[in-house]
Order: structure tokens, then C-alpha cells, then sequence
């Protein structure tokens, strides 16, 4: 399990994370979030075999402003929306 996080005010919508892992996406505002369930948010944990794919998007990000972490569990509800960006639930 694993935390993915968007540094939003690092990212300025180069948007070399979203050739890498089809999850990032574009949002209302010209800048990186995450696409999970028909929804987005800045950050998000999966519990898949895609971590290599955020790892690579991370890794491409020439700001930094993603962040891939391992989790113990889903801690529910996330922190810091952006305006327009949902947060997501468990
Ligand atoms: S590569 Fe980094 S700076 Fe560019 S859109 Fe993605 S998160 Fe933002």
C-alpha cells in the first residue's frame, strides 16, 4: 500500500507525470492531480502493483512535487483539497 501526494505549490503543469502514469491528469486549474474514481485530488493511496508507474512520474517531475510513500493502512479522508479537487474517501 502506498501514499501518492502532489505538491501543489511545487507543480507548475509541466506535466511530464502524466506520460508516465495515466493516473495524473490535468486539472481546472492547469496543475497535476490524481484521478481516482471519476474523481481528483492531490493525494491518494493505492493498493496495487502500480507503484513502479508513480515511482517513474515522481521521478520524471523536474520540481519534485510528487511524492510516493509506503502506508500501513488507509488512514480515510485526506488533507488540503485543492479548491476545485475532491477529497477522497475511503
Ligand atoms: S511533472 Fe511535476 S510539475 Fe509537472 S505537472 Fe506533474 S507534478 Fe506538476
Amino acid at each position: 500500500m502506498y501514499r501518492i501526494t502532489i505538491d501543489r505549490d511545487a507543480c507548475d503543469g509541466v506535466f511530464a507525470c502524466l506520460v508516465r502514469d495515466d493516473r495524473f491528469v490535468e486539472d481546472s486549474e492547469g496543475l497535476a492531480a490524481i484521478e481516482v474514481d471519476d474523481r481528483t485530488a492531490i493525494e491518494a493511496i493505492f493498493d496495487d502493483d502500480r507503484r513502479d508507474d508513480a515511482e517513474q512520474a515522481a521521478a520524471a517531475c523536474p520540481l519534485d512535487a510528487i511524492h510516493v510513500e509506503s502506508v500501513e493502512e488507509d488512514p480515510g479522508a485526506v488533507d488540503a483539497p485543492a479548491s476545485d479537487t475532491e477529497e477522497v474517501q475511503p
